[in-house]
């Protein structure tokens, strides 16, 4: 819910005020460098005294996403606090809250952060948003695994905290599978989802003011590489109008009913006979976001600061197809055999970039290992097809299997 205490009395906060962010990887980064362009001032807290955000922000509150004094010192500096991460703790965000507007604040967040509440929630709105998530059950001791339901056989074990990038999940087939799968996770408290046949994935940012007022971008495809996001797609290229409607709508109905403030990103499955799934919620900008970076008037991060600091939303129109690939640190090694620490090059960029439409974002992480997000590249161009040959060129340049 939006704290009523805020809704109605709080000015915009205008440049060049200090807008504080919660953790400093390269979403915090992107997000500084925005608020940036727009005259704000930057304070990032995070415990890493090197990091992406850090590299550019005006001051780094070096302290960790629990700490008192650091916290303090974020809300006394800033005049609106958001995060880039969704595993900040929502009791940080209250104590924020008291003394600072905090977007999104930790209702938001906690339920993004759990996914039995995640699931819940999707659950308990789907007659306003018309979607259900996949069938699930809480796994949380033996007498779970014993009453599994066969219809959710085979499925997907995955942790309720913590996952990402495909983390903390595991494909089961049995409950000996479940079993299993549960103790070599620790026997923390899991969710079971039935695996659900999927066509193709898809997700939908949305922007919601503190005045209620909210705004959906252009559907975005996506596909995944070893649990990773390899390249986002927009407009996406398998999905019918209607779906894409149904998930935008679905996507504004689920941002209204939390009462959430910010960029908040929903992916969402479509599966084979057509039908839509909701499968999670970022609170925050999302890797499939960064296309609006080069191809939309109002990119995702800019959006964040006009949220946070109470100001009207931005035009999310798209003005050019665009594809984006991650840059994964395996670009750095040779071959799959590389030893990495070893072998590390920099990647050819000039031949990249001079590729039409390319647009290079690097996040300034020193140390490249494989599978670490270290930029990402989106073409644009004027058709679609124009753009996915160029990332097709790229990736051959990069030495990525297309
Ligand atoms: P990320 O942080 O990258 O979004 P995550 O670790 O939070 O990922 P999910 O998005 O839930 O986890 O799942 C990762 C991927 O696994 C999905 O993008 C999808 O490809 C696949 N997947 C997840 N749940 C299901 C399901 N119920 N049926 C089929 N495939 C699934
Ligand atoms: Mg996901």
């Amino acid at each position: 819910m939006t704290d009523p205490k805020y809704t109605s009395i709080l000015p915009a906060a205008n440049p060049p005020a200090w807008l504080g962010v919660m953790g400093g990887g390269q979403l915090g980064r992107m997000f500084a460098q925005a608020a940036q362009a727009m005259g704000y001032q930057v304070a990032v807290l995070e415990p890493a005294d090197a990091c992406p955000a850090g590299q550019v922000a005006q001051r780094l509150v070096n302290a960790g996403y629990s700490d008192a004094a650091g916290l303090d010192a974020l809300a006394a500096q800033c005049a609106a606090v958001t995060t880039e991460f969704e595993n900040v703790p929502a009791d940080s965000l209250s104590r924020l809250a008291q003394s600072v507007f905090v977007a999104p604040n930790a209702h938001g967040v906690s339920v993004a952060q759990d996914r039995i509440a995640e699931k819940s929630f999707f659950v308990g709105c789907a007659d306003k948003s018309g979607v259900m998530p996949a069938p699930h059950k809480v796994i949380a001791s033996q007498e779970d695994i014993d009453a599994i339901d066969d219809k959710l056989l085979p499925g997907i074990l995955k942790t309720v905290r913590m996952g990402y990038d495909g983390k903390g999940q595991v494909r089961v087939t049995s409950r000996a599978d479940v079993q299993a799968a549960f103790e070599s996770m620790g026997k923390v408290t899991c969710l079971l989802e039935k695996m659900l046949p999927l066509a193709y994935e898809v997700s939908v940012l949305t922007a919601r003011g503190h005045d209620g007022e909210s705004v959906v971008y252009p559907i975005a495809e996506n596909v995944h590489r070893d649990g990773i996001l390899f390249t986002t797609t927009v407009p996406g290229p398998n999905v019918s109008d209607e779906s894409a409607l149904k998930a935008q709508q679905a996507a504004q109905a689920i941002v209204a009913e939390l009462g959430y403030v910010g960029v908040l990103c929903i992916e969402f499955f479509v599966l084979t006979d057509g039908s839509l799934v909701v499968n999670e919620m970022a609170p925050r900008p999302h890797n499939s976001g960064h296309y609006t970076m080069d191809a939309c008037v109002t990119s995702q991060f800019a959006q964040q600061v006009r949220a946070m600091a109470r100001l009207p939303l931005g035009d999310v129109r798209q003005h050019s197809p665009a594809v984006m690939l991650n840059i994964l640190g395996d670009v750095w090694f040779e071959g799959d055999s590389a030893v990495e620490g070893e072998t590390a090059r920099e990647p050819a960029w000039d031949q990249v970039l001079a590729l039409p439409g390319a647009n290079l974002h690097l996040y300034g992480k020193d140390d490249p290992r494989r599978a670490r997000k270290m930029g990402h590249l989106t073409f644009i161009a004027p058709t679609l097809a124009q753009a996915q040959q160029q990332l097709n060129a790229a990736c051959v340049i990069l030495g990525i299997a297309p």
